[in-house]
């Protein structure tokens, strides 16, 4: 089995960041199957390596532990050849703010890069437009107390 390296951010992947920096060790839910998710990587061979601008804390390391987020290391791979920068080697980087690089800077690009926005705050644009949403009255059927939506509307 070929041995991979993924690098997993932690805010807005492991754990919910919708309502950004909140403190040094205060972190939001785990974002579902998170875990499951973690623990597959796992078995298939892969090596973890949470990459967060946070700090191992002890904290930190505990969240993980009682969320069950499996991993080898934070914010280093010690597999890492000498004289590299902090970057950490990995085949694949995880991130809530990353545009994956398809070999072309073109006009695609670079409105992808203007226009980026987290999932968090795409989601919650989602939630006010839902929540903003009326019918119009004259697509509004109406008998008594019971109001339906006119089927020539739909
Ligand atoms: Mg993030």
């Amino acid at each position: 089995m070929e041995k991979k390296t993924i690098c997993i951010d932690f805010d807005g992947v492991i754990h919910d960041y919708s309502n950004g920096f909140q403190g040094e060790d205060v972190f939001g839910g785990m974002i579902p199957n998170a875990n499951t998710g973690t623990s597959v990587l796992k078995e298939k061979g892969w090596t973890i390596i949470i990459f967060t601008t946070r700090k191992k804390t002890e904290k930190l390391k505990k969240w993980l532990e009682d969320n069950k987020i499996a991993y080898d290391y934070i914010n280093e791979n010690p597999e890492h050849p000498e004289r590299t920068s902090g970057k950490v080697i990995a085949d694949v980087y995880l991130d809530d703010r990353g545009i994956c690089f398809n070999g072309r800077w073109d006009q695609w690009l670079i409105r992808e890069i203007a226009d980026f926005e987290p999932w968090q705050k795409r989601q919650q644009k989602e939630m006010e437009q839902l929540s903003n949403f009326r019918e119009p009255e004259d697509s509004i059927w109406d008998r008594g107390n019971e109001r339906r939506i006119k089927a020539s509307s739909l």
